[in-house]
């Protein structure tokens, strides 16, 4: 799960992180009323969108001259014109896809006088299964052209979680950075709190570009973007509390409602499974046939009629969807059980693609029988690779 900047930065900063202050707005008048409250004589309008590179983005409504989603401003007025550009409008960035994301956020910040930027990031790396830091003094809005063009300078190193973090890890973010003397305690400082936070909070990923370098030698987290371990959040209810659903993809957010694990993916074979490894095989092998998965779906161990017939739906929200492979291994759940799923399903939901259905375990010959008396154009298969290949042919036939 991730959430805004806006909340990230309240977030790091309960864990001592330096962070300038500013304050979110849903409306000019809100953004306007900010200023009041904060220092200036510089300020930032920022959109709040859950996508990076906002700086460099352009708002479809504004045309191809107009500034991006990340604005100074040096009066009232110029905050005001920044809110009334960005509020209701499309912001699209190098992360959002040429669709854009609208903007219904502001984040108005203390503007800083910026020396130099850095990046400094925390992720779970999975080659040595600990945390790690991701540290370059090229920080600002090209990091993914300086990881492509200088690997060299963006420095990596993981916390042994027996020890946890030690004032070396610290010094060594310093070093990375080359600060020395009181900002080399700064950026340790910096380093130890996001790590507080990351463990504290079961984070994915703590995204820290620009670390800022500002006037009056100070280091300060100008931006932040901040995931969770969706897997971890039951343990943390005031981090779930900053979820904003407007932000997630609207099939998986219906799926999640429904225990069901949903992700869209680019290709034409809508799958429905039981179990994430089966669920895996199937796409491998679907891919084998010549043809690409239109999502992961993975129904669970208690699959019954409304959670079949709610993956049904799901599946075929997506228009690039040519035809569905139901591929369930009855063994909790009985396959007579989940035939009767499927063809009620496939009733109510109308179903007008091709459908091979392969289905094993507990009653599996119940199950077929049902498949085949229920009237349905649904094809049957009797192994996973039998499977792949109907299903690809079925939907080749239809050109
Ligand atoms: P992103 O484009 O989505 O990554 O948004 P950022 O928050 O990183 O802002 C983009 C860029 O705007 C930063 O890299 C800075 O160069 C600039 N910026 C952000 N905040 C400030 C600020 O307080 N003062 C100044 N001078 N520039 C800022
Ligand atoms: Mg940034």
């Amino acid at each position: 799960m991730n959430i805004h900047e806006y909340q990230a930065k309240e977030l790091l900063a309960k864990f001592g992180a330096p962070v300038p202050a500013g304050i979110a707005a849903l409306t000019v008048e809100e953004a306007v009323a900010a200023v009041d409250t904060l220092p200036g004589p510089l300020y930032v309008v920022k959109a709040q969108i859950h996508a990076g590179g906002r700086g460099k983005g352009k708002f479809k409504e504004l045309g191809p001259d107009a500034k991006g989603g990340v604005r100074l401003a040096k009066s009232k007025e110029e905050v005001e014109a920044a809110a009334r550009d960005m509020l209701g409008n499309t912001l699209v960035t190098i992360q959002t896809g040429p669709e854009g994301k609208q903007v219904n956020r502001l984040y108005v910040t203390d503007g800083a006088d910026i020396l130099k930027e850095f990046y400094l990031a925390l992720l779970v790396d999975r080659g040595t299964s600990r945390i790690s830091f991701v540290v370059s003094t090229e920080g600002g809005m090209d990091i993914e052209e300086v990881a492509h063009n200088t690997p060299e300078k963006i420095h990596s190193f993981s916390v042994d979680p027996a020890s946890g973090f030690q004032p070396h890890h610290g010094r060594a973010v310093a070093a990375a950075l080359n600060l020395s003397g009181d900002l080399a305690k700064q950026a340790a400082k910096v380093a130890s709190s996001l790590f507080d936070a990351f463990l504290g909070t079961d984070a994915e990923q703590i995204e820290i570009n620009p670390l800022a370098l500002c006037e009056g030698d100070k280091l300060y987290v100008l931006d932040a973007k901040v995931g969770f371990d969706g897997n971890a959040l039951f343990r943390h209810p005031d981090v779930l509390a900053l979820r904003d659903e407007t932000e997630e993809d609207p099939a998986e957010l219906e799926a999640s409602k429904y225990d069901l694990a949903y992700i869209k993916l680019d290709g034409d074979i809508g799958c429905m499974v039981n179990g994430a490894g089966l669920a895996m095989a199937t796409m491998d092998i679907i891919k084998l046939n010549g043809m690409f998965p239109a999502n992961f779906l993975d129904v669970g161990g208690g699959a019954n009629k409304e959670k079949v017939t709610n993956a049904f739906k799901i599946i075929l929200r997506d228009p690039n969807v040519k035809g569905i492979l139901v591929n369930i291994f009855g063994g909790i759940m009985k396959c007579d059980i989940i035939a009767e799923g499927i063809i009620a399903a496939a009733k109510e939901v109308n179903l007008s693609v091709p459908l091979v259905v392969r289905l094993e375990g507990t009653n599996v010959n119940e199950g077929k029988e049902l498949l085949a008396n229920s009237g349905l154009a649904i094809v049957p298969a009797d192994d996973l690779g039998d499977a792949a290949r109907k299903i690809v042919a079925e939907v080749k036939k239809l050109g």
